[in-house]
Parts: C-alpha cells; structure tokens; sequence
C-alpha cells in the first residue's frame, strides 16, 4: 500500500476510535445526569451466578428469587425517605434470570495499573453487554451480578466491585439462605458504588470516623449499633468492626448522599 493510502486509513481507524470514545463518554454523561436527578427510581437488575459447580451453590443459585434480595427496596425507601427524595419507591430491584459465566476477573491486586483497571473495565462493559442478549436480561440503569461461593466457617470471599462508569458492579456472596440478610448490605453497598459513593473505611477495613459511622455523635462512640453503609461495617471499638447482620442497622450517612445526588451537604 503506498504512503498516502496508509496514512489516510490509520486516520480514518484513528477517527472512527474517537467516535466510539466521544460515544461513550456521551452516553455515560446522559446516564449519570439523569440517575443524579433521582426523579425516576433506579432500576436495579441482580443476576445470580454460580462462583464454583458444587450442588450447594448450583441448587442455592436456582432457587434465588426476588425473596432472596427483598429487604433492598424496603432499605432504600427509608433511607432516599430521610432525604426527601421525589422518586417513589427510589429503586427498583429485578432479580434473575441466572447467568451462566462468569465476568472477566479484575486484574490482581500487584498487576492494578491505570491502564490494567481501564482494560478491565473495557472488557467487563463488553462482557456485560453480550451476557444482556445472550442471557435475556431486562433493562436496568445498573446492573449487579451476584457470584455465589460455598459458605464455608472462616472462609472470605474475593472483594466486591462496582465500576460507576460501567454501572456494572460484581458482589461475592454466600450460597446460603441464613446469609442473606448480610449479602444485601453487600449488594446495597456495590449498588451505590454504582451511582457514585465512595469506600468510608481505612486500610484496615475500620470505619472512618465520622463518615464512616452511622451514630458518629453517639456517647459512648463504640460500640456503634448502625453502620454507615458505605463503610459496610459496624465499629464495635476504635480497632475492631463487624458486618452488620442486615440493612435493617445500616444507614445511608450524609457525606455518602451527598455522593449520590440525594442531598447539597446539609444533615436532615
Ligand atoms: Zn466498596
């Protein structure tokens, strides 16, 4: 191919690159100024998926329903409630149908680069995309795929991760009915990761104080009864936290609904 040729071609891959980025970008903006407004509720879709083929988990993910994440809407109601928020109910949960693989995984914790995350995240939204249409999932501002791994004594499970560009989020839970209750604080804390709040915990997975508390005036301070659910935990002293064992003790705290779009910055 002569010169000329060669270079009009690589500009013109260089031009249509662009406008898949500016399309995306574009699209992304729209999404996020629309779910910002919180006029219209959130429509939430969870996706069981099978984290490993044991019959615990296989038969656990076949009878997920919409039981199994009912204390969402409830939590979400209350809270968006406390922030005069106009939508009504603030989110809509849709659980199923099942998903029959798994997404791409993150890259590891030594291998998280900029560029490595970006990829990732590339490849999740295409991931994401194609399991929409393969698996005949329903339209969803945001969606969440819930993996499932045996409950196991003193098992951890791998991080959760909502990516708020993608609105994809992939929560790691246990396969089992008494969990729940504490698989929702999960699934609630990715699902705003989704419309922009961020972590409220330190390094060593303690509540910040006092965005990471859900009574941060309380006297005594600890132990603390409801948690801040973006730092996912209790503070039961100044060095040890816990899970709280369902939404029913956590609380949407005021720095992460300024996050969120669901206040300016005032307290209600
Ligand atoms: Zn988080």
């Amino acid at each position: 191919m002569s010169k000329p040729r060669k270079t009009f071609f690589r500009n013109v891959r260089i031009a249509i690159l662009l406008a898949i980025l500016c399309g995306v970008a574009l699209t992304t903006w729209r999404e996020k100024r629309q779910i910002a407004s919180w006029k219209e509720p959130l429509l939430v879709g969870v996706y069981p998926v099978a984290g490993e083929s044991s019959d615990v988990v296989r038969e656990y993910v076949a009878a997920v329903s919409a039981e199994s994440f009912a204390g969402l809407e409830p939590f979400f109601q209350r809270e968006a409630a406390r922030f005069e928020i106009a939508a009504s109910p603030a989110v809509l949960v849709e659980v199923g149908p099942e998903v029959k693989e798994l997404p791409p995984p993150p890259p590891e914790p030594s291998d998280r680069t900029m560029t490595s995350v970006a990829l990732w995240s590339l490849r999740l939204r295409w991931w994401n995309w194609r399991a929409a249409s393969k698996y005949g999932l329903g339209p969803a501002d945001v969606r969440l795929f819930a993996i499932y791994h045996a409950p196991i004594a003193g098992r951890t499970l791998e991080h959760s991760i909502g990516l708020e560009r993608v609105r994809v989020g992939v929560a790691h839970l246990f396969a089992s009915k008494e969990e729940d209750r504490t698989n929702e604080v999960v699934v609630a804390h990715e699902l705003l990761h989704l419309v922009g709040a961020s972590d409220k915990y330190d390094a060593r997975g303690q509540p910040v104080h006092p965005e990471g508390y859900g009574a941060p005036n309380a006297s005594p301070l600890h132990p603390q009864e409801i948690a801040e659910i973006m730092a996912g935990r209790l503070a039961i002293s100044a060095n040890e936290a816990k899970i709280p064992p369902s939404l029913d003790q956590c609380v949407v705290g005021p720095r992460t609904a300024q996050e969120i779009g669901w206040s300016t910055g005032a307290t209600p």
